[in-house]
């Protein structure tokens, strides 16, 4: 599972940066997740408890904040917004690159001491 993972990695970075930051308990965590990223942010939720059981960030609350697509087109040029992966280009019909939206980055961490 995509998500578990994601959830764990997330686990371990917010380990790092407790040790290195001194603090304790962690409320809340801020997560962009990119509409072409392939993560439902009802299963990250899920993982998201699971995988911070023990840790600095359990009962944290998660907040996702979704990152819109964007695709370009080789042929074109033409800047397009993506709803999901392999959408053509609307002028051409080609596949667009995504430029935006596949990214899963954390944004920030509420905690105490
Ligand atoms: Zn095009």
């Amino acid at each position: 599972m995509h998500e578990l993972s994601l959830a764990l990695e997330l686990r371990t970075l917010i380990e790092q940066q407790a040790s290195q930051d001194g603090f304790r308990r962690v409320h809340r965590v801020r997560l962009a997740v990119g509409m072409l990223s392939c993560v439902e942010p009802e299963a990250m939720r899920f993982c998201f408890d699971d995988a911070m059981q023990g840790g600095p960030a359990e009962g944290a609350e998660l907040d996702i904040e979704r990152i819109p697509g964007l695709g370009r087109c080789t042929a074109c040029s033409r800047e397009v917004a993506m709803e999901q992966m392999h959408d053509p280009c609307p002028a051409c019909g080609l596949p667009l690159e995504p430029v935006r939206g596949r990214e899963i980055r954390l944004l920030e961490l509420e905690v105490s001491d």
